[in-house]
């Protein structure tokens, strides 16, 4: 272990939030090489020095370098911390909100050094830029990975429209 390890894993962040996931940035077991699937190489880069286990179970344990870890926790953090305040946030949740706003740039910064795939697509099928004031994180259940949604009316084509429902039934109609 170097003495920039020692400096990385002091300065790990302990939220057990945004350890959980951890394992999700992770990619799937059939896109990985072997070595990467043991534990071997950095599941992003293929680095092979200076491994750190990234969660993961039944034998499987995959790991990654510091630098790759370093750049997931880094997003990651920011994906809670934003979600947190959202999720608490009145403003957010309808409109938009500066402290809200902050985060959401800290956000896109830290998701743009991932290099994930842009624009971000939200639980409902909408494809959003990072800089979009009405991208959010997706408040209810993040099993699976950090997901989106957004304030505002859905555009994408998986948008219903007016929910069937409202028209009565031909048998309902007097
Ligand atoms: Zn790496
Ligand atoms: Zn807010
Ligand atoms: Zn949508």
């Amino acid at each position: 272990m170097t003495g920039a390890d020692v400096l990385l894993l002091g300065s790990e962040p302990n939220d057990p939030d945004v350890m959980r996931l951890l394992i999700c940035e992770v990619p799937a077991a059939r896109a990985l090489t072997r070595h990467q699937n043991h534990g071997e190489a950095c599941v992003w880069c293929g680095e092979r020095d200076s491994l750190a286990p990234l969660g993961g179970a039944y034998g499987w344990r995959p790991h990654g370098c510091p630098l790759c870890r370093r750049v997931r926790l880094t997003y990651l953090s920011a994906y809670v911390s934003w979600k947190r305040h959202v999720r608490d946030c009145e403003p957010c949740r309808i409109e938009w909100c500066p402290d809200g706003w902050s985060l959401a740039l800290g956000h896109g910064i830290a998701y743009e050094v991932t290099k994930k795939p842009e624009p971000v697509h939200c639980a409902c099928g909408c494809p959003l830029p990072l800089t979009s004031r009405r991208l959010r994180p997706y408040t209810e259940n993040d099993v699976g990975g950090p997901r989106y949604s957004h304030t505002g009316p859905c555009r994408s084509g998986s948008d219903p429209g007016p929910a069937p429902s409202v028209a009565p039934r031909p048998e309902e109609v007097p």
